[in-house]
């Protein structure tokens, strides 16, 4: 893969774009051990290809937000010493922008509403698909509303091999995802007024010029909807790498419900513990242990990062 900094000879080659990356939480609790990881990998690939990283808050679904988890998240980063290169771009301040999107998509005939509660829908996979349904969305209301109020707008996706989305992740490898049969049309604004997260990622994916997504493989499952929305929206398709997730004992992704606690970064000792932590977990080399300094920490591993992902 050819990166901004690698030479090229061809003398009317169009340079590749810096790389742009971002961490993007959402403020529904504090920093944890899992949030860490997926901040220093975003970090450590933006800072091995020498591009520009910045912190955007996810604050979009307002029911989800805990009061003053934002302003706490944006500390502890502080405290670890990653600075966004640029201002923090705030989801909840881009309303406008992302019913710009809608009406875009619903000008191009990709969009339309949705009545259907989720009894409804799960009702119908239930008869249409019997026991071992997919979840994917049946398109009930593809063809009109029959009758019922709108509640949310969906996106129609394709059938078909149109449907069949690939792509390559620059950790888990080549993935495939049907879009017509294990997703179906999806969500852009919920029933609750709020814009669904896969609307608002990529709107800002795309006006923040991101050329590369680091992020926790939770979200592996989203991505193909992503980069048929970006299609939709003429919206160029960036590079991804999901990291893979912390567990908590249960066996499921680290979080607030099941115990992750915040992060304590009260000296510059348990600072460093936490970050060595994270390092280890994604897989870097167990030398970083001797690391000093958060200096000499952040230049060993963002060597140790180049090494491994890059070239
Ligand atoms: N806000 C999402 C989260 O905290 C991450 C979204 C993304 O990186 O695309 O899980």
């Amino acid at each position: 893969m050819a990166h901004a900094f690698v030479h090229d000879a061809t003398p009317h080659a169009s340079p590749e774009p810096r790389y742009r990356g971002r961490f993007a939480p959402s403020p529904t609790g504090p920093l944890h051990r899992g949030s860490l990881v997926t901040a220093l990998a975003s970090w450590l690939d933006a800072r091995a290809h020498d591009g520009v990283w910045i912190v955007r808050m996810e604050d979009v679904d307002e029911p989800r937000c805990v009061p003053g988890a934002a302003e706490a998240i944006l500390a502890t980063l502080s405290r670890l010493g990653l600075h966004s290169d640029e201002p923090v771009v705030w989801q909840s301040r881009r309303h406008a922008q992302y019913e710009q999107a809608l009406a875009a998509l619903t000008a191009r005939g990709l969009v339309y509403p949705c009545g259907c509660t989720r009894r409804e829908i799960a009702d119908s996979l239930t008869r249409v698909h019997a026991r071992n349904s997919t979840l994917a969305y049946p398109g009930t209301c593809r063809h009109g509303l029959h009758g019922k109020t709108p509640r949310a707008w969906r996106l129609r996706v394709p059938d078909g091999e149109a449907a069949r989305i690939r792509f390559d992740d620059r950790w888990m490898g080549p993935q495939t995802q049907d879009l017509a049969t294990e997703v179906g049309d999806f969500v852009l604004k919920r029933a609750d007024g709020q814009w669904a997260y896969q609307l608002a990622v990529v709107v800002d994916d795309q006006a923040q010029g991101m050329t590369d997504i680091v992020r926790g493989a939770d979200l592996l499952d989203s991505t193909a909807r992503q980069i048929y929305l970006q299609a939709c929206l003429d919206a160029p398709t960036p590079r991804y790498l999901h990291v893979p997730l912390v567990l908590a004992d249960d066996g499921e992704k680290l979080s607030k419900q099941n115990g992750a606690a915040p992060l304590v970064l009260d000296t510059p000792e348990t600072t460093l513990s936490a970050l060595k932590d994270a390092a280890t977990h994604l897989g870097l080399p167990t030398s970083l242990a001797y690391a000093p300094h958060r200096e000499d920490f952040y230049a060993a591993a963002t060597q140790a990062w180049r090494s491994r992902h890059l070239g």
